[in-house]
């Protein structure tokens, strides 16, 4: 398995959220937060994908199906 790196996995989250990728990519993402030192705590990591939502809205508005995902992302 190739490894992933932090930017990489941050790339990966949006499209899963875009519904651009399917749930075993989204595994790797998980498995990578579950063992990177950086996006382990889970706090730091949601800030950065809620800045990225924050600079996407900016572009427009943001799908409610985005915002779903996305909610039920951080709930898990
Ligand atoms: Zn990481």
């Amino acid at each position: 398995m190739t490894e992933l790196d932090c930017e990489q996995v941050l790339q990966l989250v949006w499209k899963f959220l875009d519904g651009e990728m399917d749930e075993t990519r989204y595994l790797e993402i998980q498995a990578h937060v579950a063992a990177c030192a950086e996006c382990g705590p889970r706090y730091q990591f949601q800030r950065r994908l809620l800045a990225l939502v924050e600079l996407k809205c900016r572009e427009g508005p943001v799908p409610t199906e985005l915002k779903r995902r996305l909610f039920r992302l951080l709930e898990e």
